[in-house]
């Protein structure tokens, strides 16, 4: 069995692990990953973030060809759909940017095992400490085992564990891969089903319905909350909905499915409304995304006395440091939400803080998107959320109907809301629905980075004619003084 000894082990090869791997490595640190499946990127990569929108970008220029463009004064005929090409495309993109992690683990000097690791003895306490100068290692280590392509035993006095996290079915219609499908079957179809449900009103099941819809399936979305993407800011979220249910998506909120009936051709279900009352239809294929939950199976952590929560989640403190001295962990697999650049932030601030230096995640700065046309993006708090925290607020809002870009786009969904303290100025949240959300947030987050006033915004210069117009018009708004509306 051969051994090695690394100054710090990262098992997971996730947007989190990796990217901790690669900053240790600029630290001094030798380092090695441990992966369990072929290519690297985790769940991100593979059968996650890329896939997903890579096959959004393509159903959207479909969608665009079939029906968008006639009203610029341009017509296509003929427009025909190859799913199969569609598919090899995104696997394309999938596979050059997972051979490209892999070859910043070769620049990085990052030792690649390709194995199932589990922790056969935790480090010694003390031993990360002792061994805090990047690139001197500690006579005392914990084991990492590695069972798989490769098997090995790396001794080492730091882990880091990125492992993510898995979907989570329902107990009474259980994946089969098949009828009843996860994200990761629904990121492969060969076929456009004609009827698909969705269960869950989520970022997967608002995406991937996305998709299959514009490429000519039914879609129809059971959400036992009452709003999409629960826990956004309401009205936003209910501005996307508004605009889903225009592209003849079905979505029944406060409803669920309860019972499904599985046969060759079809699957039955009988969804529950929130009058109670039962209907029951049929459809090609269900997609179950009602979540993902942490995976930790087979890291022997109850061995080696590491501590996790109810949900299975580990727990850890402010450093990432969990229950065990000297192990670490960070993205899908602690608390917190599961996107792809909080997993990396968290691997980097881990990694900096076992060098010594001050690794910080703000986590009222992590924007997200829902990936879906109008996109929804946030970041920071939600007005429901501003209000409950005890905040008096100020919002500012700007449709994109009054945004001059908009109009000569064509894309005129949505707004900008800007949810501001009414005492301090200081900006709480902003929430963008409408085209290109997902590149505008980032100003945003910059915004609440730097604990910016809403009037800071305002006094900020856009350009004329952009999208990020709305946003400083929003900011005017918090104040009452827009320019345009
Ligand atoms: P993961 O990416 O899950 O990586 C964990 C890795 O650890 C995996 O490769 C796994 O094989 C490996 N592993 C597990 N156990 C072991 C073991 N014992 N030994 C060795 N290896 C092991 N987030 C966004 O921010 N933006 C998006 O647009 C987005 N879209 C998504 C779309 C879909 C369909 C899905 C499912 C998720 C999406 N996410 C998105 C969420 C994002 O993928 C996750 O938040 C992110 O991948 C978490 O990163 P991670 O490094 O914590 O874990
Ligand atoms: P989610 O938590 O975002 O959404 C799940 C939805 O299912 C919720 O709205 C919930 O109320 C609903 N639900 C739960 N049980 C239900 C039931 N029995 N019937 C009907 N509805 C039910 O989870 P997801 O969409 O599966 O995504 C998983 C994770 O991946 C999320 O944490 C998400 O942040 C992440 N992700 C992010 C992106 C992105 O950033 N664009 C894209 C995809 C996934």
């Amino acid at each position: 069995m051969p051994k090695q000894r690394y100054d710090l082990v990262v098992i997971g090869a996730g947007p989190g692990g990796y990217q901790a791997a690669i900053r240790a490595s600029q630290l001094g640190m030798k380092t090695a990953v441990v992966e369990k499946d072929g290519p690297l990127g985790g769940t991100c990569l593979n059968v996650g973030c890329i896939p997903s929108k890579a096959l959004l970008e393509s159903s959207e220029l479909y969608a665009q060809a079939r029906e968008g463009l006639a009203v610029h004064g341009i017509g296509v005929a003929g427009v025909e759909l190859d799913l199969a090409r569609m598919m090899a495309r995104k696997t394309d993109v999938v596979d050059g940017l997972t051979r490209g992690v892999l070859g910043l683990m070769k620049k990085n000097k990052i030792d690649v095992w390709h194995g199932r690791a589990r922790i056969a003895a935790a480090p010694p306490a003390g031993a990360a400490s002792s061994a805090a100068a990047p690139g001197a290692a500690a006579a005392a280590s914990g084991i990492v085992e590695v069972r798989g392509e490769n098997d090995g035993e790396l001794e080492t006095p730091r882990i880091l564990i990125a492992t993510g996290s898995v979907p989570i079915g329902l107990p009474h219609m259980p994946f089969d891969g098949k009828r009843i499908l996860s994200s990761t079957e629904a990121l492969a179809l060969e076929t456009v089903p004609a009827r698909m449900l969705v269960v869950g009103g989520g970022a997967i099941g608002l995406e991937l319905g996305s998709v299959w819809a514009r490429l000519g399936s039914k879609v129809r979305i059971v959400e036992l909350m009452d709003q999409i993407v629960p826990g956004a800011d309401r009205r936003s979220a209910q501005l996307l909905e508004r605009s889903l249910r225009k592209q003849g998506i079905e979505i029944l909120l406060e409803s669920r499915a309860v019972s499904a009936d599985v046969a060759s051709k079809a699957v039955k279900v009988t969804i529950e409304g929130k009058d109670g009352k039962q209907t029951t239809e049929s459809y090609d294929v269900v997609l179950v995304a009602v979540g993902r939950r942490a995976f930790q199976e087979g890291l022997g952590l109850a061995e080696a006395g590491v501590a996790t929560d109810e949900r299975g989640r580990i727990t850890v403190g402010a450093h990432f440091e969990t229950s065990v001295p000297g192990i670490f962990a960070i993205g899908d697999v602690v608390a917190g939400a599961m996107l792809a650049h909080k997993a990396s932030e968290e691997g980097i601030a881990c990694v900096e803080r076992m060098a010594g230096i001050a690794g910080h995640v703000n986590y009222q700065a992590i924007p997200s998107v829902v990936y879906t046309w109008p996109e929804l993006a946030s970041v920071g708090l939600g007005e429901e959320a501003a209000k409950a925290a005890g905040y008096d607020v100020r919002i500012g809002t700007f449709p994109f109907t009054a945004t001059p870009r908009a109009r000569c786009t064509g894309e005129t969904e949505g707004a900008v809301r800007i949810i501001a303290d009414k005492a301090t100025d200081t900006v709480l949240g902003i929430h963008i629905v409408g085209a290109n959300a997902s590149e505008l947030i980032a100003e945003a987050a910059v915004a609440i980075e730097f604990g910016a006033t809403s009037e800071d915004i305002a006094r900020s210069v856009h350009a004329h004619p952009t999208l990020a117009e709305a946003l400083k018009e929003a900011a005017l708004g918090v104040d009452g003084r827009s320019i345009h509306i």
